[in-house]
């Protein structure tokens, strides 16, 4: 028996591949811009830019995804997924690997109208990446199982044509580096989430569309998204 007021919310967790297991998700950390996208904003290697999102916004990448409310620019973005299994503050990146328990894929899903509507007035991004279902992200691959990834392709469709495709080597942090950098900032906690940044193409969905994506040795999935609540 505890002593709490009512019932802990559940946490969130993800499968873990090839495995009963589940890996319990703690807080979910997003990269800004990770891939040169060719436009103005290029080639600019500063401090890396990091955000979040709730753990509850984690889902499983199958099925339907809902439609969220609030947007007309509901935005897809396609990344590697860094699952923090070893706790620890201002980590050198020579030792940045050795916390990393796995690796994932997931969207990024964003509501660029609110994201840029935030931006115009110096507010914060929240509404644009943080609600209900934000983060689908596949089951975990184990780092003890099948390594760190350097390289490999990512990509994403949507309606069986291509819109983002990149590779891993071609991220502008290292995942040595945005580990580091991020345990600068805060205490990482087993079970935390780093989101890494999606390469150029990100674009809006519709009700309806069917997303396939993943990248190479770790992930691939297929999901479809829903209809928009009738308002
Ligand atoms: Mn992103």
């Amino acid at each position: 028996m505890s002593n709490f007021v009512f019932e802990p919310t559940r946490i969130a967790s993800l499968p873990v591949s090839g495995s009963d297991a589940r890996f319990p998700v703690a807080r979910v950390f997003c990269l800004g811009r990770n891939y040169h996208w060719g436009d103005s904003l290029n080639a600019v290697r500063e401090v890396p830019a990091f955000f979040m999102k709730p753990s509850t916004s984690v889902i499983d990448a199958t099925g339907e995804l809902d439609f969220p409310t609030q947007t007309d620019q509901f935005c897809h973005e396609i990344e590697l997924v860094v699952a923090i299994g070893k706790d620890g503050f201002e980590i050198n990146e020579e030792q940045a690997l050795e916390h990393v328990w796995g690796y994932a894929a997931g969207l990024d899903l964003t509501r660029r109208d609110l994201q840029m509507a935030a931006k115009a007035i110096g507010n914060p991004w929240e509404p644009a990446k943080a609600f209900d279902g934000s983060a689908p992200i596949t089951p975990i691959v184990p780092a003890s199982r099948d390594g760190h990834p350097r390289q490999g392709a990512i990509w994403l469709s949507v309606n069986g044509v291509e819109r983002q495709r990149s590779d891993l080597e071609s991220q502008i942090w290292s995942v040595s580096e945005i580990v580091s950098q991020l345990s600068h900032s805060v205490s990482l906690r087993a079970g935390d989430l780093i989101m890494t940044g999606t390469p150029p193409g990100v674009a809006a969905l519709e009700a309806g569309d069917v997303i396939n994506a993943g990248i190479s040795g770790i992930g691939e999935f297929e999901v479809r998204i829903g209809s928009r609540r009738a308002s």
